[in-house]
């Protein structure tokens, strides 16, 4: 395996989805400025807000007319959703889940949703997505900063109780069979990124962009008119740009084995998507998944379903569905986007690109 790396970059501003080890503090600097737009009579000015909440750096960049309050309500609702989904803070939902010996939990709507998102993604993508991979993850290190790979009877073990099928919800009730555990890393984001896209939304601005550790999502256009333009980084070049693509009301989520890997001695790669087939980093032909739609939750929940699918299936998949477009990486260096994305995609690399139908 090599050693890939995948940035996204936003037109103007560069975002990077770094990790910062275990740290779980949020921090949040906001400024404002000045917009002088010949198109409104309101003043609207620039807001943003840098953020580290869910072990990633956020940046938040709104439109708006309020003082910055629709920014301010953002940053209080992604400490909420972090205080809620949080697989080391004792008090989340997914903690208390995770620790309730077979018992019935009661846990929030936010979490119901997300719950809900991750079945049925883990249906369509027949297992490929399954949030009580978690004790895998975890034998890996990748929930710590002691990564390691762990040997094949460990993983055979803690596989037999990998199978989101089993967990059961009933209303805001969940009921996690006992030795199981489940994380929501895979969803997490996107649902969090939906939710300050609304509050963003409902407060009236209608300008918008920010990117939660690489998952990016727009609000309407530029506050020019123009499309937000996207870029996607090459994963084999990272300091270059493979594609760029045109969006407005758009989620752009990716998934790369770049948050999160390790080098062992002999110089193989591991990454934090695992495929439960054998408890190994998902290496089915792609390097990098690209999500495009509308609602960030079901974006993310697909980036992570079709990183683990692979190509063949990646495709097929997209092929039965109508609410998401892609651009797959493959480890040969090829692209392959759908066709519903072709006039807003601009390829910028020397890889040959691929459109698929839906025939
Ligand atoms: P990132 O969050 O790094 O941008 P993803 O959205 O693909 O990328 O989510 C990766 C996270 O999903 C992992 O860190 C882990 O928490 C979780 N995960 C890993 N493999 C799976 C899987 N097969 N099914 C569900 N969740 C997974
Ligand atoms: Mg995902």
């Amino acid at each position: 395996m090599k050693k890939y790396a995948i940035l996204l970059l936003i037109w103007a501003f560069l975002f990077t989805g770094c990790q910062a080890g275990e740290n779980q503090n949020s921090s949040v600097s906001e400024t404002s400025s000045l917009i002088h737009s010949a198109d409104t009579p309101e003043k609207t000015e620039l807001h943003s807000a840098d953020i580290f909440a869910m072990d990633t750096y956020m940046n938040l960049k709104v439109w708006s007319s309020d003082n910055g309050e629709c920014i301010k309500q953002a940053s209080e609702r992604i400490q909420e959703l972090e205080n809620l989904f949080s697989v080391t803070n004792p008090e989340s939902d997914i903690s208390r889940v995770n620790s309730s010996n077979g018992m019935p939990v009661s846990v929030s709507d936010d979490t119901v949703t997300v719950l809900q998102k991750a079945f049925q993604i883990g249906n369509d993508s027949k297992g490929a997505l399954d949030i009580s991979i978690y004790p895998v993850l975890r034998a890996w290190g990748f929930t710590t900063d002691s990564m390691q790979v762990p040997d094949n009877n460990t993983l055979t073990q803690l596989l037999e109780n990998v199978d989101y099928s089993r967990i059961q919800l009933d209303g805001n009730q969940v009921t996690l069979p006992e030795n199981m555990m489940i994380d929501l890393g895979a969803l997490a984001k996107g649902y969090t990124s939906n939710e300050v896209i609304r509050i963003f939304r409902e407060s009236g601005a209608t300008s918008a962009i920010i990117s939660l550790g690489g998952n990016v999502q727009a609000l309407g256009r530029k506050q020019d008119g123009s499309f937000w333009k996207v870029g996607v980084v090459n994963p084999f070049s990272p300091a270059e740009n493979m594609c760029v693509l045109e969006i407005e009301n758009k989620a752009v989520i990716t998934s790369g084995n770049y948050e999160r890997y390790f080098t062992d001695d002999e110089g193989n790669i591991y990454w934090h998507i695992i495929d439960k087939n054998d408890g190994y980093p998902a290496d089915n032909g792609l390097v990098s998944v690209t999500i495009i739609g509308e609602d960030g939750l079901h974006c993310d929940a697909l980036s992570t379903a079709l990183f683990v699918e692979g190509t063949e299936n990646a495709v097929a998949h997209w092929r039965q569905s109508n609410d998401f477009e892609m651009i797959l990486v493959t480890d040969d260096n090829r692209i392959i986007i759908s066709d519903g994305i072709q006039d807003s995609f601009t390829n910028q690399s020397t890889m040959p690109v691929e459109v698929v139908t839906h025939e």
